[in-house]
């Protein structure tokens, strides 16, 4: 590890020492607040603690050169926000409301939003916090939404490594009708069959692609990359669908790639991968590239076993915009 990296904490684990909080009941949101990063009540009947109504998002502000912070896509990630709290039934805020909590406190904690290749993470979460452990089949009438701001530092401070992943060909991921529910549940479902790889294959990721149908891993989109060229799956709903995804496929398309969306199957991505790429999408990392698929039987190394060229190139430019460094043609960036 780089000295950089050993002064730097993991990603998540730091705080600002102020929050945004807000709670629904009797119908309607309370106003919202932002006071100091504390303990919250929570009744231990609460609803999300027996029976896991919860959503969560997360996006990245950027302080740029002239010290002024930008919000990448917020828009986006809050229409996404309100399709799982929908889906999971629990009140649906306004994209407005979570929008004036976010910003409300980023200008309270604008001192703490590093400088890039660091940023401030932005984590809303919404919980049903009714006490009611006879509600299993009802939804929960009280919540609270909360926003937590995380100063984090460069995902590859320590080099990019290129990523081991274990094909899962039989564990599904998550439950059919929510793969595109970001919430808490889905993490848990996946753990286990995560860590069952990582004992037996030594893997960072698992690549769930249940009955040979590639879909995405535990936590970040899936693309298979190659000169001209990028194929992902198209947008259904067994996946998340990650805005890093959309955004490297929009620029990609700026960039003379032809961008494919449409289901395939492990063995045609490891047809792909003898001498083309494969990359992980998401907030934390943006794009994480794949030195070598796993399978059973079986150890696949993707190229020459190193991150990408294309990987590198694709993920620096939208880092670029993020940054500032390159223009925001798609009107992404929003200056707090
Ligand atoms: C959050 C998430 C992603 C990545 O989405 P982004 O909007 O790109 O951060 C991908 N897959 C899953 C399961 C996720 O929860």
């Amino acid at each position: 590890m780089s000295a950089t990296a050993a002064q730097h904490p993991p990603f998540g684990s730091v705080f600002a020492d102020v929050m945004a909080i807000a709670w629904y009941r009797d119908g309607q949101w309370g106003p919202s607040s932002v006071v100091p990063l504390a303990p919250i009540p929570l009744h231990p009947a609460a609803h999300v603690l027996h029976y896991a109504s919860e959503c969560f998002e997360g996006f990245k502000a950027y302080r740029w050169a002239d010290d002024r912070i930008h919000l990448f896509r917020m828009d986006r990630h809050l229409a996404r926000f309100r399709q799982s709290a929908e889906s999971l039934v629990l009140p649906v805020p306004e994209a407005r409301f979570v929008g004036d909590m976010v910003t409300a406190l980023i200008e309270r904690c604008h001192a703490v939003v590093p400088e890039a290749p660091g940023a401030l993470y932005l984590r809303p979460a919404l919980i049903g916090t009714t006490a009611n452990i006879g509600a299993a089949a009802a939804p929960s009438t009280e919540a609270c939404l909360m926003v937590l701001a995380s100063p984090v530092w460069d995902y590859f401070s320590g080099g990019a490594k290129p990523l081991k992943i274990w094909v899962e060909e039989h564990a599904t991921r998550c439950a059919s009708h929510l793969g595109c529910t970001k919430t808490g549940g889905n993490y848990a479902a996946a753990l286990g069959p995560t860590m069952a790889a990582r004992r037996a294959h030594q893997v960072d990721q698992v690549l769930f692609c249940p009955g040979g149908d590639v879909q995405e891993t535990g936590a970040a989109n899936f693309l298979l990359i190659r000169e001209g060229h990028i194929l992902t799956r198209h947008l259904d709903r067994s996946f998340l669908h990650g805005v890093t995804r959309d955004s490297l496929l929009t620029m990609a398309g700026d960039l003379g790639y032809r961008v494919e969306e449409r289901a395939f199957s492990v063995d045609e991505m490891v047809q792909w991968v003898k001498t083309g790429e494969a990359a992980l999408s998401g907030t934390a990392a943006v794009l994480a590239g794949v030195g070598s698929l796993q399978r059973a039987g079986e150890t696949i190394t993707v190229g020459d076993g190193q991150v990408g060229v294309h990987t590198q190139r694709l993920r620096s430019a939208l880092v670029e915009i993020q940054q500032g460094r390159a223009p925001d043609r798609h009107g992404w960036l929003q200056t707090v």
